[in-house]
C-alpha cells in the first residue's frame, strides 16, 4: 500500500484500501479531500454500500464497539483523511452517561447486522449514517474533533503562548500582579480563542500537561517581572475542574516556585464557581490550597449561581467580579447596586475584590469609590507578551 503519514493526516492513492473487512479498527476518519467507497466482498463480488465525500466520517463503528471492521474502505480517488484515534473517543465514551453508552452500542450493533445481512442482489440502499443528528450539530462535532487533533500537536510544536494581563490597585493605580492567559496560534486555524479550545482540552487528559506548562511559564515570568520591578507581585493562574483532581498539580506548582525562590502566597488560583459543585473532591482540594497558603480566587463572580454558601464553605480570598456586571456599571442601576453589594460583602468578610474587563475611566472611578480592591482591563493594559510586560514594569518604576 502506498500511503504515507503526517501527524494526524493520512494520504491514500486511488484504489488503495484504507482498511479491510475483518481488520482490527483503531482509527476512524474524517474525509478532508477526495471520495471513499465503503464496500463488502461476498464470493468475490464487490458491492458498494456507500460513497462518502469531503466532511463525512467513516470507520467509527469499530472505535465504539471494538470489533473488527464489517466492511472495507477504498479510496475512490486520491484522498486525504483526518485520523481520529481510539483514545480520543474512548475517554469521551467512558465518561459519557451510561445510558448513552448503551444506546451507542445498540445502534452500532444494529448497523453491524444490517451490513452482515446484506448480500448482492438486494437493494444497495443502505444508509450507513450512524446516528441522525442535525447537520449543524454534526458539523460542530466534526470541527471539535478536527481542532482536538490539531491541539494534540500544538504543545509539542510550541504553538501556545502565555500572555500576562496587569492587575492594578484601584486606589493607587500601582501594579500588583498579573493574570496568566493562554493563547493558541494555530498555523491552520489562526488565533483561536481560549473560550473555544480550553473546553475541548478540558475534555481530554491534555489539560494536565498543558496546565503544567502554563504554570511553569507563569512562575518563570513572575520571577523575571518581579526582578524588574524590584518588589513582590502576584500571579493569577486559571485552573479547570479537571486540574483540581490532579494529585500532582500543587506539588508541581510548589517545585516551580521554590526553584525561583518565590512564595506560595504569590500565586492566586482562579477557579470558576461551577467547579465547586462537586463538593467532596473539590472541598479536599480547597482545604489543601488553604493549608499550603495558595490564594483562591472565585472567577466570573456575578454570573451563574453566585451562591453565598460556596463563599461560606470555601472561603476564597478574592472574588473576581465578572465583566458583564462591570460593562453596565455606569448606566444600569442594577449592575451598579449588585457590584456595590458584592464589594461590601467582601469587605465584611475580609476578602479582596478584582473588577475585570474595565475599559473606561468612569468604570475605574466608580469601582474605586465603592472600595473595590483591584482592577483589570483594557483601560489599564491588554494581556501582554513577556517582553511587553517587562516594559510595563519598567514604566511603572519610572512613575514612582
Ligand atoms: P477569564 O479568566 O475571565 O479571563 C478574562 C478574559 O477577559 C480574558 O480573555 C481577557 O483577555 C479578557 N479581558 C480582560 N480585560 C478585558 C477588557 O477590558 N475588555 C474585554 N473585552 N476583555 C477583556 P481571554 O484571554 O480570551 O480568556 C478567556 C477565558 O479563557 C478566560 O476567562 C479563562 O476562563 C480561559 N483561559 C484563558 N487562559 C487560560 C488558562 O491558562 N487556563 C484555563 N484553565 N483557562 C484559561
Ligand atoms: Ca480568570
Ligand atoms: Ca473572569
Amino acid at each position: 500500500m502506498t500511503h504515507y503519514q503526517t501527524f494526524q493526516h493520512q494520504h491514500f492513492h486511488q484504489g488503495d484500501y484504507i482498511f479491510r473487512e475483518g481488520d482490527v479498527g483503531n482509527f476512524a476518519y474524517i474525509i478532508e479531500q477526495g471520495t471513499v467507497e465503503i464496500v463488502t466482498l461476498f464470493e468475490h463480488q464487490k458491492t458498494v454500500l456507500n460513497t462518502l465525500q469531503e466532511g463525512n466520517i467513516f470507520g467509527e463503528l469499530a472505535l465504539i464497539d471494538g470489533r473488527p471492521r464489517s466492511a472495507s474502505a477504498i479510496a475512490a480517488t486520491d484522498v486525504v483523511l483526518c485520523v481520529i484515534r481510539q483514545d480520543q473517543l474512548e475517554e469521551r465514551i467512558q465518561s459519557a452517561d451510561p445510558i448513552l453508552q448503551m444506546l451507542l452500542l445498540m445502534i452500532t450493533r444494529y448497523f453491524r447486522t444490517e451490513t452482515q445481512h446484506f448480500r448482492p442482489g438486494q437493494t444497495t440502499n443502505i444508509n450507513l449514517k450512524p446516528i441522525t443528528m442535525a447537520e449543524d450539530r454534526l458539523q460542530e462535532a466534526i470541527n471539535i474533533i478536527r481542532l482536538e487533533s490539531d491541539l494534540q500537536n500544538a504543545l509539542n510544536e510550541q504553538q501556545f503562548r502565555v500572555v500576562f494581563q496587569p492587575i492594578v490597585s484601584l486606589s493607587t493605580q500601582e501594579l500588583m500582579g498579573f493574570e496568566a492567559l493562554l493563547r493558541w496560534n494555530s498555523p491552520k486555524h489562526g488565533l483561536v480563542s481560549p473560550l473555544v479550545f480550553i473546553p475541548i482540552i478540558e475534555s481530554t487528559s491534555l489539560i494536565i500537561p498543558l496546565g503544567e506548562w502554563v504554570i511553569k511559564e507563569s512562575i518563570t515570568a513572575l520571577a523575571v517581572l518581579q526582578r524588574e520591578i524590584n518588589r513582590e507581585l502576584f500571579m493569577s493562574i486559571n485552573i479547570t475542574s479537571r486540574q483540581t483532581q490532579d494529585p500532582n498539580l500543587l506539588t508541581f506548582l510548589m517545585d516551580c516556585l521554590s526553584r525561583e525562590g518565590l512564595k506560595n502566597h504569590q500565586v492566586k488560583l482562579e477557579i470558576i464557581e461551577r467547579c465547586l459543585f462537586d463538593d467532596q473532591l473539590v472541598g479536599n482540594w480547597v482545604q489543601q490550597c488553604h493549608h499550603l497558603g495558595f490564594t483562591l480566587s472565585l472567577d466570573d463572580f456575578g454570573t451563574g449561581y453566585s451562591s453565598l454558601s460556596y463563599i461560606h464553605q470555601y472561603r476564597p480570598k478574592t472574588l473576581k467580579i465578572d465583566k458583564s456586571l462591570i460593562d453596565n456599571i455606569a448606566f444600569m442601576r442594577d449592575s451598579y447596586q449588585i457590584c456595590r453589594a458584592i464589594i461590601e460583602m467582601s469587605q465584611a468578610l475580609e476578602m479582596t475584590t478584582v473588577a475585570e474587563g474595565i475599559e473606561y475611566q468612569e468604570q475605574a472611578d466608580l469601582l474605586q469609590s465603592m472600595g473595590c480592591t483591584f482592577g483589570q482591563g483594557y483601560f489599564f493594559a491588554h494581556p501582554l507578551l513577556l517582553e511587553e510586560a517587562l516594559n510595563y514594569c519598567t514604566r511603572q518604576n519610572q512613575r514612582r
